[in-house]
């Protein structure tokens, strides 16, 4: 078998053109510009191409985009500050501080400081709170672009076996929160391995789904999965290579080539789950500014 590729850039696309046109008409019938504010402290090299790819894509679509940088020596305190001045201006209506936040920092004190109506990372314990119980919520960007990925399979989520490798703050749990909650493109039976999982094969090779959010290269591989699975891969790992411009060639937490001979669709490294975790995240920024 070969499993058919499950193209986000692609999704992202006709996404962001959807999005692109409720922007304009947010702004013709009401004369509001959806505004997101990105904070970046610091100068970590993926952290500075992921904030340059959002405030890209956020004025492709229409959007407003300012982006906050800071040295890493600022104090926690201003952090805050900006973030409370940033709550209160009626110009944005998402902030997404860029995460991990260099030492030192709490990252639970500086994202409590977002107000959840503005949250359009979906962190704040409110919205998460929210996503537990099923209330209407801002869903976070990764976890919900890859239930946008498994519904281009075509595949009916009900009743599914999906295994979630990873049980993070903002990709593992919450897309087993996603999956195992009542509702359409959810009802899966969910298994969460973590490190602590003894032997991950045991349940994946009874799952139909397989999402891989570990951040180690060759977690999942062909033989782990049961014929027809679909993968989603989040991982983004940097692996030295010294063919490349940049010394480095980026993969996934899935060994692609071994899982796409036995899956029926997979996420590819880069061009998977990576665009659609920002398409999500000018979705929250439009639904945001719709609510005023
Ligand atoms: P994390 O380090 O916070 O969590 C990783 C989780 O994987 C942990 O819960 C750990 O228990 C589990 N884990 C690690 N090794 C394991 C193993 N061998 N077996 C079983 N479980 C194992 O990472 P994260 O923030 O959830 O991110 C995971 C990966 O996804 C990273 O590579 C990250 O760069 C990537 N990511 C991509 C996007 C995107 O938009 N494409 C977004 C977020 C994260």
């Amino acid at each position: 078998m070969s499993a058919a590729i499950l193209d986000g850039k692609k999704l992202a696309a006709q996404m962001r053109a959807e999005i692109a046109a409720g922007v304009a008409a947010l702004k013709a019938e009401k004369g509001v510009t959806p505004g997101l504010a990105v904070i970046l402290v610091g100068e970590n090299p993926a952290s500075v191409s992921y904030v340059t790819a959002k405030g890209k894509a956020c004025r492709e679509a229409g959007m407003l985009s300012r982006e906050i940088r800071f040295p890493v020596d600022i104090p926690e305190s201003r952090l805050i500050e900006t973030i409370e001045a940033l709550n209160a201006d009626p110009a944005i209506h998402g902030i997404l501080v860029q995460l991990p936040l260099p030492k030192g920092f709490s990252e639970k004190k500086v994202i409590d400081a977002i107000a959840p109506e503005k949250d359009v990372d979906g962190f704040t314990p409110v919205n998460v709170g929210k996503m537990l119980i099923g209330d209407d919520c801002f869903l976070p960007c990764t976890p919900h672009g890859i239930v946008k990925l498994i519904e281009v399979t075509g595949m009916d989520i009900q009743g599914k076996h999906a295994v979630v490798i990873g049980r993070s703050n903002i990709v593992g749990k919450p897309v087993a929160v996603l999956l195992s909650r009542k509702g359409r493109s959810a009802n899966a039976t969910v298994t969460l391995c973590h490190t602590g999982t003894p032997d991950l094969s045991v349940y994946t090779k009874t799952a139909d789904i397989v999402v891989v959010a570990a951040g180690r290269p060759h977690t999942l591989t062909g033989d782990m999965l049961k014929p027809g699975a679909v993968v989603i891969d989040v991982g983004v790992n940097r692996v030295p290579d010294a063919t490349k411009p940049k010394g480095y060639r980026l993969c996934g937490d899935a060994d692609y080539e071994s899982c796409a001979e036995v899956a029926s669709a997979i996420t590819p490294v880069p061009g998977g789950v990576g665009p659609m975790t920002i398409t999500m995240l000018l979705w929250n920024t439009l639904e945001s500014a719709r609510r005023g």
